[in-house]
């Protein structure tokens, strides 16, 4: 084991703050990975703060951060993959048995012995995994990706969970030429939606509750952007849509989008509120429209994900801070005041925090 420098949280309630934690020596398969940025999720904030306590309950102390860039500074003998020096990825899982129908089907995040990148229980050391918001991490190899050269590490970090989080619904959900697309939400993922649902040549309707954002959108290449609470524009779009993404961090009512969709068309939450979200029957029965849900993606797909990336030169729009200022900048998620993903320079926690 050794030390790796950090930032936790200590409960619930309490800021996060520097912290010294104990890592893994690399094990033969495992990469040691010196870590350069970190995208700042609203799912560190939830799970920081305990909002999701029924299916995911914290364990203090809590280092978020999934959403992993960096530069590789040590090899097991057994590495295939991977040399030091390599700028590499790490997102939301750390591990899964592999054995498995859905690890053999390239699905490991539906493996019942995944691993999640923070606050799971940790294999190797017996207590806690802990994320990105930290100087280090050792990784087995068969999670760690490989970042296109052409992409900016800071802007690539987010890709590692609200880019893989919005890419795999809409290929699992056939986004393509023609058919028409809503986004609920411009934030960290909502704007990756944009890119990809763009980028495969959809028709895009982004759906906000902040006007403010509009030209933002707009440039972001939605073709068309509702603000969500005028009744009006909403009443427009009534059953046009293929397919409508929702990624609200927040209690928000979903009959309003479902009555958006066309024939035989889906609602998918990638949005996880703390709270449960109520259906009228009626929104589904008519139609015959289906509402989903999706966690992030597989390995192979994130892969995929990211060399879609790196051939279209798709990154995030970011705002880099030192992690000095994560508590700020968890108030400012919550104010909705993020142009569109926070993404923590690592190189502040080296100074001694
Ligand atoms: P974010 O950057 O904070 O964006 C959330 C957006 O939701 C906001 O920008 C805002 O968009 C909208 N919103 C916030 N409060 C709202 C309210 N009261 N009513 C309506 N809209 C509201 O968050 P994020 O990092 O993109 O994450 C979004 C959600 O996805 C979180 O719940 C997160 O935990 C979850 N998540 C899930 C997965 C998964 O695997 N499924 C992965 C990552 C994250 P406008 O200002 O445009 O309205
Ligand atoms: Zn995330």
């Amino acid at each position: 084991m050794y030390n790796a420098k950090a930032f936790s949280a200590a409960s619930a309630s309490s800021p996060l703050a520097s912290t010294t934690i104990a890592r893994r020596d690399p094990t033969e398969t495992d990469v040691q990975i010196e870590i350069l940025f970190c995208g700042i999720c609203h799912s560190d904030l939830h799970q920081a703060r305990n909002e999701w306590s029924g299916a995911l309950p914290t364990v203090y102390p809590c280092v978020p951060g999934h959403e992993i860039v960096g530069r590789v500074t040590k090899t097991g003998s057994a590495v295939k993959k991977f040399k030091t020096g390599d700028v590499v990825a790490v997102g939301c899982m750390v591990d899964s048995d592999g054995t498995c129908e859905e690890c053999k089907a390239g699905f490991e995040q539906f493996c019942h012995n995944m691993t999640l990148t923070y606050n799971f229980p940790d294999k190797h050391t017996g207590g806690v995994t802990y994320g990105g918001y930290s100087d280090s991490v050792v990784v087995d190899e068969r999670f760690v990706l490989k970042v296109p050269s052409n992409l900016d590490p800071a802007g690539a970090a987010p890709l590692l969970c609200a880019g893989i989080t919005t890419y795999s619904p809409m290929h699992h959900w056939g986004v393509t030429k023609g058919k028409k697309v809503g986004i609920v939400g411009l934030g960290g993922l909502g704007h990756m939606g944009v890119k990809f649902a763009h980028a495969l040549g959809a028709h895009v309707v982004l759906f906000t509750t902040s006007p403010n954002k509009k030209d933002d959108a707009l440039r972001l290449r939605a073709d068309e952007v509702v603000i969500s609470r005028n009744a009006d524009e909403m009443a427009k779009h009534a059953g046009s849509f293929d397919f409508i993404l929702d990624a609200v961090s927040a209690d928000h009512d979903i009959n309003a989008y479902l009555g958006l969709l066309r024939r035989d068309g889906n609602l998918c939450l990638v949005g996880a509120p703390e709270k449960p979200l109520s259906v009228s029957a009626f929104n589904l029965l008519f139609g015959r429209r289906s509402l989903s849900g999706s966690p992030i993606g597989g390995i192979a797909e994130t892969q995929e994900m990211l060399d879609f990336c790196g051939k279209h030169n798709i990154t995030a729009d970011i705002e880099k801070i030192p992690i000095q200022k994560v508590n700020d900048a968890y108030e400012r998620l919550l104010k909705q005041d993020v142009k569109y993903r926070f993404v923590i320079d690592m190189a502040s926690l080296k100074g001694g925090a």
